[in-house]
């Protein structure tokens, strides 16, 4: 089973999460720490978006698999660089 230092990792471009028990690889619940710095950016009535944003640090709880919902069969792989961003 992937560390969750491994689980960070599979976060991160030129990675990705593999459900090794259905084989999934696009959907995860992902619970975790982050700290982060944020570029919030409000216009004059006080609404805002953040147009930026820095993960400083993260700690990964768990990862899900939203298909077959095991978090115990989670592993971390290279992404294929070929497959366009399925976001
Ligand atoms: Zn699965």
């Amino acid at each position: 089973m992937a560390t969750p230092d491994d689980l960070a990792a599979g976060l991160e471009p030129g990675s990705r999460l593999r459900c090794d028990g259905c084989g999934n690889v696009t959907r995860f619940d992902v619970v975790a720490t982050e700290r982060t710095r944020r570029f919030h950016h409000f216009d004059l009535g006080g609404d805002g978006a953040v147009d930026e944003e820095e993960v400083l640090s993260r700690a990964i709880e768990s990862v899900t698999c939203r298909w077959c919902g095991r978090d115990d069969a989670i592993l971390v792989e290279p992404a294929p660089s070929a497959t366009p961003d399925p976001r």
